[in-house]
């Protein structure tokens, strides 16, 4: 049969989903297309309200379908976690519901379907995480993702992760390391770590620490890039501070939430952190790999923020200079304690702040791209440019996409690149003439 999974939400549903594709080709199933397709999953992230509600939605559409040509219907993740057996009472046409810890249980699920018997599967199993991926569902042959832990323990207020993928738990270093051989060995250079709260890998445990993860990492021959995602500010040490710079392949950036800029909002939101604290590891970050890339996310908008919360946010994100951030008025979740906070923030007003936040990001991150001009780049090529069919498109280290004109035997190799203007979200470059580094 052939299959097509509907993906909601962040890297870490990216990465599942190519699991689950890989466990149903292993059992005979092919990729198809919506038009062919007769097993659709939709991979689902309750993180935000609009995700949920694109998730019903699509749902909808897929029940009509359904009804047309008879598809098996599962759906996977977050959702199916929160809803549990209740998912079957708002939507009784889908054959089965996984929860993020089931999934390996995918082809079961279908097969169960296609004999007409609904499956579901919730809670903690500790069978999700040594899932390993296979070559063939790999995006471009030379990236991949490890989940090198999974859960959170951190519950900050608005947050419904600790509740949908349960408390931390760490892979074993040495799982971790054989996988990222192995895609060495295929070929791979390009890896990115997983975790929801990755750098609080290992915690309390005799396990290698995750500055010691990465150090072994960086010594597999054939990886070049290494980065991981998604960091919480409070877990920063000073010894993973010194692995940016100092280690081969840990690339310059880092995606470091930080959510407001106000104290009383971060404390509020139980982040456990302050807007010094965060800026001074900024600073350091910054004075140990001057250049370093900083992404970051941020909630405006959230129960009780005042202007003057609102100010110290732009003010934090001024002084930081991200090259992005992904921003997002507060939606109240499920399960989670700021859902009951007082203080809503009316729309209209949520909506201007974060209108003026990301007008100030977009010129902030305008400037850097800018700045990069006359500048040479290491480029990771990963195919042809979607704007022009003679050129090339990759990334820098830093995770900036670039432009160029260069022929198609660049696909997945490493080249040198002149940085000759920057955009909006992207930088435009030239084939560098110059030796290489
Ligand atoms: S650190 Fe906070 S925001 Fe991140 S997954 Fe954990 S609870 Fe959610």
């Amino acid at each position: 049969m052939r299959f097509i999974i509907e993906n909601f939400g962040c890297q870490m549903n990216d990465h599942d989903m190519e699991k689950m594709g890989s466990v149903l080709i292993d059992h005979g199933h092919l990729p198809g297309s919506s038009e062919d397709a007769d097993i659709v999953i939709v991979n689902t992230c309750c993180i935000r309200e609009k995700a949920e509600q694109k998730f019903y939605s699509l749902m909808g559409r897929l029940q009509h379908a359904k009804r047309k040509r008879g598809l098996i219907l599962g759906v996977t993740g977050c959702i199916a976690e929160q809803e549990k057996e209740n998912i079957f009472d708002r939507l009784p046409f889908v054959d089965f519901s996984l929860g993020p810890s089931n999934i390996h249980r995918i082809a079961e699920a279908v097969e169960s379907a296609a004999g007409s018997a609904r499956t579901f599967a919730f809670g903690d199993n500790g069978r999700s995480l040594p899932l390993a991926i296979r070559p063939h569902n790999t995006r471009t042959g030379i990236k991949g993702y490890v989940t090198i832990m999974k859960g959170c323990n951190n519950f900050c207020s608005y947050c419904v992760v600790p509740y949908v993928r349960g408390r931390e738990e760490s892979r074993e270093s040495g799982d971790i390391l054989a996988e990222i051989s192995e895609m060495a060995v295929r070929g791979m250079v390009d890896v990115t770590l997983l975790g929801q709260n990755v750098n609080s890998y290992n915690n309390g445990s005799n396990d290698l620490s995750f500055p010691e993860l990465l150090r072994k990492i960086d010594a597999i021959p054939g990886i070049s890039r290494l980065r991981f995602v998604t960091s919480h500010p409070k877990d920063i040490s000073q010894e993973l501070i010194e692995c940016f710079g100092t280690l081969r392949t840990l690339c310059e950036s880092i995606h470091l939430p930080f959510q407001s800029g106000s104290d009383r909002i971060l404390a509020l939101m139980n982040r456990g952190y302050t807007a010094s604290e965060y800026l001074r590891k900024v600073q350091a970050l910054k004075d140990q790999c001057p250049g370093i890339a900083l992404t970051a996310d941020c909630i405006v908008g959230f129960p009780g923020e005042n202007g003057e919360d609102f100010e110290a946010t732009m003010r934090l994100m001024e002084t930081v200079g991200f090259d992005g951030v992904f921003s997002f008025i507060y939606s109240a979740r499920k399960f989670t304690a700021a859902a009951s906070l007082p203080g809503r923030v009316p729309a209209d007003v949520a909506h201007e702040r974060l209108s003026r936040f990301q007008t100030l990001q977009r010129a902030i991150t305008l400037e850097s791209n800018r700045r990069m001009a006359g500048t040479r780049a290491e480029v990771l090529v990963e195919g042809q440019s979607k704007n022009s069919p003679d050129e090339l498109s990759g990334r820098t280290r830093t995770g900036k996409i670039v432009n160029f004109k260069g022929g198609r035997s660049m696909v997945y190799k490493l080249v040198e690149v002149d940085i000759i203007k920057g955009y909006a979200n992207s930088l435009r470059g030239e084939l560098s003439k110059a030796p290489g580094r």
